[in-house]
């Protein structure tokens, strides 16, 4: 591919147009919108406006007019990036806080089985969380596999699944009708992690028979950093399962101000203590951008991104650890190599900002609705020349930083 071919699509790109709602540095060429996404330009009128307004001016009657409802209201805008209907999902606390929340309530479900079953390499904090739930319901324990042994993990006494639909460092993605088949035909609930998946490649939870999910606000979705996360429970299980962290925004009633609690109806019991509103005000404008979004365009030039990237760095001699089909894998792509960390450093001292991900995983997320074609090209032409050059064996590039 040369540059003026990745010109020519991009004339061609019915996503070109998005990369204007959103701020891009100059001299920036972002690859790390899978961990971070960017800031769509609406959500810095929108902030504006609520903090004059709504917070400034309107004070404490904001709640009633449009603050008390925003859960739902942000839930039902993920609901159909995810397959799922408007009122199966609400946006609430962290990934990890729900994780929580729906692996206890999956848990007392069914107290006859009492394993929950993931997989060895899963993003860290859903097997410490895992690990947290299971210390906390009585006689329950964490079955922890490598992927090529989780069909055998999964038995008579395995009350969840819980998978990451995309892997955070490889991109692979599981089949999520396939696994979801798999733990109903062991009799086991399935909980999957959408976090690098929401945004990023078309989600059918309702027509995998999922059970619940959770998923992440500030990647894909461009909720802003720390924004709140979702969850969603699949309609038929909804009455039946109960947040084990019961406050009183998931009350039946919370300004009735009783003793004792009593859970809301719908998704409205997932929720805990009074919702973050600055947050749930940035992530329903990066929402708002989705609603005419086809996330079939999106998948289809997240592929076309990955094919000029991987070229580039399969030609610098880099090992690709993601999948090459694009029905496999996510929005991004994993090299491997021994001076990772340093590599790293010296794209991002040269603007094309990636990540790290230890020991030896250099990531570059694909954000279809922020990245050209010919962005990817040089980026590609960066890496090469790094690589190539033995630019990163400066000492600078090796110094660690807290967040890599
Ligand atoms: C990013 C990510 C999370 C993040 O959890 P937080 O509670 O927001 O820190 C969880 N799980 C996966 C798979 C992720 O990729």
């Amino acid at each position: 591919m040369t540059l003026e071919q990745a010109q020519a699509l991009d004339a061609a790109d019915p996503l070109g147009g998005y990369r204007a709602q959103f701020m891009c540095p100059d001299g920036v060429i972002y690859l790390d919108g899978n961990s971070l996404g960017q800031l769509p330009l609406s959500t810095v009128t929108a902030g504006t406006e609520l903090l004059n307004h709504a917070w400034g001016q309107r004070l404490i009657r904001s709640w009633n007019e449009g603050w008390i409802d925003a859960p739902q209201r942000v839930g039902a805008m993920i609901a159909p990036l995810i397959g799922a209907d408007a009122d199966e999902v609400i946006s609430a606390d962290s990934t990890s806080v729900n994780l929580y929340k729906l692996i206890v309530a999956a848990l007392r479900l069914n107290p006859s089985r009492n394993v929950v079953v993931s997989e060895a390499g899963n993003f860290p904090t859903d097997l410490h969380i895992a690990e947290g739930a299971v210390a906390a319901v009585a006689g329950a324990e964490l079955r922890v596999v490598e992927r090529g042994a989780l069909a055998d993990a999964l038995g008579d006494d395995t009350a969840l699944l819980l998978l990451t639909h995309v892997h955070y460092k490889t991109a692979e993605r599981f089949d999520m009708a396939g696994w979801t088949k798999a733990a109903h035909d062991a009799g086991a609930l399935i909980c999957w992690d959408l976090s690098h998946s929401a945004g990023a490649v078309a989600v059918e939870l309702n027509a995998a028979g999922a059970d619940m999910a959770v998923g992440c606000g500030y990647k894909y979705l461009n909720g802003g950093p720390g924004a709140p996360a979702f969850l969603y429970v699949a309609r038929r299980w909804q009455e039946q399962m109960h947040n084990p962290l019961s406050g009183w925004m998931g009350h039946a009633a919370p300004f009735e101000f009783a003793d004792g609690y009593e859970a809301a109806a719908g998704m409205t019991r997932w929720l805990t203590g009074t919702p973050s509103v600055l947050g749930l005000n940035a992530l329903e404008n990066g929402l708002k951008l989705w609603a005419d979004i086809d996330i079939r365009q999106v998948e289809a030039k997240s592929a076309a991104l990955w094919d000029i990237f991987h070229a580039a760095g399969t030609a610098a001699g880099l090992e690709c650890v993601t999948p090459s089909t694009p029905s496999q894998r996510g929005s991004h792509i994993a090299f491997r190599h021994s001076h990772a960390y340093e590599i790293v450093q010296a794209l991002i001292a040269q603007g094309v900002i990636g990540d790290f991900r230890d020991p030896d995983i250099l990531r570059f997320g694909l954000t279809p609705l922020t990245l050209s074609h010919a962005d990817i090209w040089r980026a590609g032409e960066n890496l090469r020349a790094i690589v190539e050059s033995g630019a990163y064996r400066q000492p600078e590039f090796a110094i660690r930083n807290a967040v890599t």
